[in-house]
């Protein structure tokens, strides 16, 4: 049995106060969830989170690092430098970064290798855009997004990643993909991971991500191969995030 995660990624949104606020909420409701919960959070607030949720269910993590381990690159973030501050998770080739800041298949494949290797576990997104849907792409283009990070990995650490599939349509839209569009595109990546490594494909857990919200939240996640959520927008109030981690 694959343990469900619930992670949320806050984008670029926050500020102490209003974290404090978010995380204060998420921390009241949680009890004792079934399922394993992260918040994604822009790097300044790594502290924040250190000092309010350790101890607490809810693990954080980042949403990009650097492919260097240090040096002269301004601006970059490092997997250590997460780790300095507890992260565990980082997400990896989110299409905002694939689309706003060119990261190529080979660049998301790369940072997946830097994050095993600080201790980080990586959430890798991939999908397809509408246009490549529409065209019947979507196994093509998100069957290269997966080979390209399982080649550059080692069979023994295929069970250390997190997948995401995210179909770009469906980020920030409203707009979400039926539980059995995404059931098929789950159960293709994990015949992919299996290609790599057998045994761990059946461990991966692959999230959904694309307006997932409370009220469609349980629908996809009774599917058989959609082991949780990356959640956008429905991250950032404590009761939407709340309810979907109940759905679970
Ligand atoms: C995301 O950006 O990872 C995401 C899933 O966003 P939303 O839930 O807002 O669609």
């Amino acid at each position: 049995m694959r343990r469900k995660l619930i992670a949320g990624n806050w984008k670029m949104n926050g500020s102490l106060a209003a974290n404090a606020a978010l995380l204060d909420g998420i921390k009241a409701g949680i009890n004792q969830p079934v399922c394993a919960v992260a918040v994604c959070v822009p790097a300044p607030y790594f502290a924040q989170c250190k000092a309010e949720l350790t101890g607490s269910p809810v693990a954080w993590g980042g949403q990009d690092l650097s492919v260097h381990e240090s040096g002269a690159y301004t601006g970059e973030v490092s997997g250590a430098m997460l780790r300095d501050f507890g992260c565990t998770y980082v997400i990896v080739g989110h299409s905002e970064r694939r689309s706003y800041h060119g990261e190529s298949n080979a660049l998301v494949a790369q940072k997946t290798g830097s994050a095993i290797k600080s201790g980080l576990t990586p959430i890798v997104c991939v999908g397809e855009s509408l246009a490549e849907r529409e065209s019947g792409q979507t196994d093509a283009v998100v069957g290269a997004q997966i080979d390209a990070v399982l080649g550059a990995l080692d069979a023994g650490d295929v069970n250390k990643i997190v997948v995401a599939y995210e179909p770009v349509w469906a980020i920030g839209t409203g707009k979400t993909a039926t539980p059995q569009m995404a059931q098929d595109v789950h159960a293709m990546l994990r015949t992919r991971l299996a290609t790599k490594n057998a045994a761990a494909a059946t461990s991966v857990q692959i999230l959904y991500g694309g307006s997932m919200k409370p009220d469609n939240a349980r629908e996809l996640l009774t599917m058989p191969d959609i082991d949780g959520g990356l959640i956008g927008g429905a991250s950032l109030k404590a009761a939407d995030f709340l309810a979907i981690i109940r759905a679970v």
